[in-house]
């Protein structure tokens, strides 16, 4: 994929602050730090438009980027989060869940998982959740790099085994040093951004 493109636009708090031009949105997942600003710098060749490490007090926002004039990535603020109060967690499962159930141009999810580990019980429960609402769907488990290529297929078998992940999920194994995986995940996201 050629990115001629790559613009931060907007972190929204709610959905007045979404775009309303219907270009398709592909929204990301995960567990603070588990690497999806790593991920989406990697996938638009930029250093560091999508800002790595994690920002406690901005749990709430979704982070819109337009990539060449085609479609958006959207960051949701990583789950189970331990530092956030209850009160902004209860916040921020209604925000979010009214975005993934209702959002119209929403096209796929990726929920990003570690590959080095088992997924934890908050990646579980995001799953389900997902699952459960009929919500495009795929897995992706980054820093690959880390986990020499050997042991690769168990750490996927546990990851399968542990989501109780269904066929028709891709799953891909991908590393934001290496570049690992990037292709085939744009061959996933450019799939669902035409339909
Ligand atoms: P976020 O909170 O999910 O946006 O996570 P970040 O992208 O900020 O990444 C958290 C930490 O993991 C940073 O120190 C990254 O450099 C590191 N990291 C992210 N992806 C990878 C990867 O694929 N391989 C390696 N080795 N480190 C990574």
């Amino acid at each position: 994929m050629k990115i001629t493109s790559a613009e931060f636009i907007i972190s929204a708090v709610g959905p007045a602050q979404y775009p309303e031009d219907g270009l398709p949105e592909i929204a990301l997942a995960g567990r603070s730090n588990v690497g999806k600003s790593s991920l989406i710098n990697k996938m638009i060749q930029r250093r560091n438009l999508a800002r790595t490490s994690s920002q406690p007090g901005k749990t709430q926002h979704l982070n819109y980027y337009r990539i060449n004039e085609q479609l958006y990535f959207v960051d949701v603020p990583g789950y189970g989060y331990a530092k956030v109060s209850k009160t902004q967690r209860q916040a921020w499962g209604k925000m979010i869940e009214a975005y993934l159930q209702e959002r119209k141009p929403l096209q796929l999810v990726i929920q990003v998982i570690d590959l080095r580990h088992p997924p934890t019980k908050d990646d579980v429960a995001m799953h389900e959740w997902l699952t459960h609402y009929d919500i495009p769907l795929c897995v992706v488990a980054t820093k690959a790099d880390k986990i020499p290529r050997s042991r690769w297929p168990k750490h996927l078998k546990e990851v399968k085994t542990t989501l109780g992940l269904t066929a028709a999920t891709p799953l891909i194994m991908f590393s934001a040093e290496t570049g690992a995986g990037r292709d085939e995940l744009w061959d996933v996201i450019l799939k669902h951004a035409a339909a």
